[in-house]
């Protein structure tokens, strides 16, 4: 054994990273391990929506992010038939007025060097292999592998925050393969593309469909460009993600246009997505899993950041309760957060997008959107979970 720790946190992403900042500035001994080096790159759109971006000024970090990566004025939806629908932020809601496009290779450093600074113990190039077996009815720890070295790191919580395919709830049966959760996208940084503006672009065109295209600005030069579907929709439409992304780079009527000088600066790279909070089972004994171990993807938009910032500081807040009360049943509380903030919302964006996303839903919806403004926001706040009356947390 390798020390005790209260918290072993397998996984730096977001999740991770947020639920360490969490607990680490409490005293508790917290552990963030990771496999890879950082900085790392992560395969993403690297649109931070203003609820993520309200969540990472929460953690102090509006200065890491002020003046030195792209700002977002709001989100424009081409339609093939259905023209072009601008909404700005705030869309009437009470989070910021602007986003970033921040790529993950820094937001992620960002994030972890903060919860190194906040006082957790971070361990790189650190692999998990595998839980501790139960003891007690509880895990006492994770196995893993640093340097050739293998270990045991004993600790009284652990939290998954390692991503869709995630070990740890793998391990517990926390994860399923309902199609109905899962979907994959492709990602790829061009140089070259015509036309770029401050905008997160979405191109839900019909050379595509039921796939989902997007444009978004990293900088002056340079953009990320992407797209995605559902596994349910890949079954019935025969759908390949690398042929997709291909047909929205060259044969989608508006996104093509822009993209015909753009030059790929690297190969498309895909990863999967686990949606909806229905592909896991958020909490098992002395477990808990966040972001999209979680599976806590948002299903319209496959936005991911917003949701494992917040989930990690949930269960952040909820196993910091626990440690100090010493009553390990606390921790059921952070399922009832998460339903609370998220079920019905996540229920009704994996029914949207099951049924709606459709060229004879969508280009009819996107064309209304583009003559009635006041509609277009409120598309865009259902897009973003954002609710007029919600109090950003
Ligand atoms: C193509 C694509 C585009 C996307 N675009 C956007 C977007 O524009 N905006 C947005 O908000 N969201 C987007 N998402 C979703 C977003 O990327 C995720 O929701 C987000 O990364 C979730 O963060 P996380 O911390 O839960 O997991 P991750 O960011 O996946 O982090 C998991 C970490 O765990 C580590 N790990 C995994 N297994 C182990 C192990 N066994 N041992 C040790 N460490 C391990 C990994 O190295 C990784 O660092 C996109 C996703 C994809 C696939």
């Amino acid at each position: 054994m390798n020390g005790e720790y209260d918290v072993v946190i397998v996984g730096a992403g977001p999740g991770g990273s947020a639920a360490a900042c969490a607990l680490a500035p409490h005293g508790f001994r917290v552990l963030l391990l990771d496999r890879e080096r950082f900085p790392r790159d992560k395969t993403c759109g690297d649109g931070v929506a203003p609820r993520a971006v309200h969540a990472l000024y929460r953690l102090g970090l509006r200065g890491e992010l002020e003046g030195r990566f792209q700002r977002t004025s709001g989100i424009r939806f081409y339609a093939t038939r259905g023209g072009l629908t601008e909404v700005r932020y705030p869309m009437g809601s009470r989070y910021p007025d602007h986003g970033y496009v921040v790529p993950r290779r820094s937001l992620d450093y960002i994030l972890l060097r903060h919860a190194q600074e906040l006082g957790a113990e971070v361990w790189e190039g650190c692999r998990v292999t595998g839980l501790l077996p139960p003891r007690d009815g509880r895990i006492p720890g994770v196995e893993a592998e640093r340097e050739g070295e293998r270990l045991e790191i004993a600790a009284r919580y652990v939290v998954g925050a390692d991503g869709p395919v995630s070990l740890v709830g793998g391990e517990l049966g926390m994860l399923n393969r309902d199609p109905l959760y899962l979907g994959v996208s492709v990602r790829c940084y061009m140089r070259g593309a015509e036309g770029v503006s401050d905008f997160l672009e979405i191109y839900p065109e019909d050379a595509i469909s039921p796939a989902c295209g997007w444009i978004f600005p990293v900088d002056g030069e340079i953009v990320n460009v992407g797209a995605g579907f559902m596994f349910y929709a890949r079954a019935k439409h025969g759908l390949n993600v690398n042929r997709v992304f291909e047909a929205f780079v060259e044969r989608t009527r508006h996104a093509a246009r822009k993209l015909r000088h753009a030059e790929p600066l690297g190969k498309p790279r895909g990863a999967l997505l686990r949606v909806g909070l229905g592909g896991s089972v958020p909490v098992r004994g002395n477990v808990l899993l966040v972001g999209d171990a979680a599976s806590m993807t948002n299903p319209i938009s496959g936005e991911g950041i917003t949701y494992a910032l917040e989930s990690g500081r949930w269960a952040g807040e909820t196993l910091a309760a626990a440690l100090r009360s010493g009553d390990p049943g606390l921790v059921e509380n952070y399922r009832r957060i998460l339903e609370w903030h998220y079920r019905r919302y996540f229920r009704l964006g994996t029914m949207a997008i099951r049924y709606g996303n459709t060229p004879w839903f969508v280009n009819p919806l996107l064309f209304t959107t583009s003559r009635f403004p006041r509609l277009g926001d409120k598309m865009g706040r259902f897009l973003m979970n954002c609710r007029r009356s919600d109090h950003p947390l």
